[in-house]
């Protein structure tokens, strides 16, 4: 029984409204499951399948941002009142030991639960790191503290690995070495998620695409292409799962839901979980409140 969680930056959980992309864009797959759009129309719980909304401001004024709320998701602390503002991009330098110390890669793995992080990462990205030109994400902090291998491109090639983008159309720009590796289809992407659960406990993967939508960085047609992929994902998942298996989707804070902005909202993140552990997440109101819950989640599946 393995849990995938899934982080989407930038999506937030809002009406089904004339400006909200969630509304009007075509995905089978969440139709199917949830009866209509991930709108907050959709709330509810029944068998095994949760849609619930997660405030992100956490009680700090301003608009949620990425550095502090990724860290409130994966170390389960109110990381906003903790710095004494919402910081965007990347994590506080004075909250990255503790996120390296209490994230859920590291819990997890201290109950003897096996986890991988899903995502490829390229020479591209650790030149970046070493220049300075990016500082670690919250996600590379978290599994560096709890000593997960991080995946490469001999992953990504023989399907043990995904891109943030999903389909990985994007690598060969961003990195030479991936030119010869075919991008996948969406529902492939899903599907090779569901396929990796059979060798972990926990399994994290992390897309940016809604974000990159939401702040108009992809283009007028950002966020249809954004929202297809994410809907082929849960696609692939759900016909390649083992019936035990247990997918959960979440956010850091609102971008994509809202059209007519290209900013950041003060709406709350969804929280969607698929499979037998739904029902044990009904309970949360916060997004510093997953992290916990994944911990207890995973401790019940104790054999
Ligand atoms: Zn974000």
């Amino acid at each position: 029984m393995t849990l995938i969680f899934v982080f989407l930056d930038g999506i937030g959980l809002a009406p089904a409204t004339r400006t909200n992309p969630l509304a009007h864009t075509p995905m089978p797959a969440v139709q199917s499951l949830l009866g209509g759009p991930l709108t907050s129309e959709q709330i509810g719980y029944r068998d095994e399948l949760l849609l619930a909304s997660l405030d992100t401001c956490l009680g700090v004024e301003g608009l949620p941002q990425s550095g502090t709320n990724h860290v409130a998701l994966l170390a389960g602390v109110n990381a906003p009142a903790l710095h004494g503002r919402h910081q965007p991009h990347f994590p506080p330098v004075a909250l990255r030991p503790l996120l390296a110390e209490q994230s859920i890669f590291r819990r997890a793995q201290l109950q003897g639960k096996r986890v991988a992080f899903a995502n490829v990462f390229t020479e591209g990205y650790w030149q970046a790191l070493a220049t300075r030109r990016l500082r670690r994400s919250a996600s590379v902090i978290a599994a560096e503290g709890a000593g997960l291998r991080l995946r490469d491109l001999h992953d990504l090639r023989v399907g043990q690995a995904l891109s943030w983008d999903i389909t990985g159309e994007g690598l060969s720009a961003r990195d030479p070495a991936a030119a010869t590796i075919p991008p996948i289809t969406p529902q492939l992407a899903g599907e090779r998620l569901a396929r990796m659960a059979a060798d972990y406990d926990l399994v994290f993967f992390e897309s940016f695409l809604p974000d990159l939508a939401g702040h108009g960085r992809l283009g007028p047609t950002g966020a249809g292409i954004a929202l297809s992929r994410i809907d082929g994902l849960l696609a692939g998942w759900l016909s390649a799962r083992r019936p035990g298996d247990s997918l959960l989707i979440t956010s850091d804070h609102g971008n994509i839901e809202q059209a007519d902005t290209t900013g950041h909202t003060t709406a709350p993140a969804p929280l969607l979980v698929i499979g037998p552990l739904a029902a044990q997440f009904r309970h949360l109101r916060r997004i510093d409140q997953v992290a916990d819950a994944v911990i207890a989640a995973l401790a019940r599946e104790q054999g």
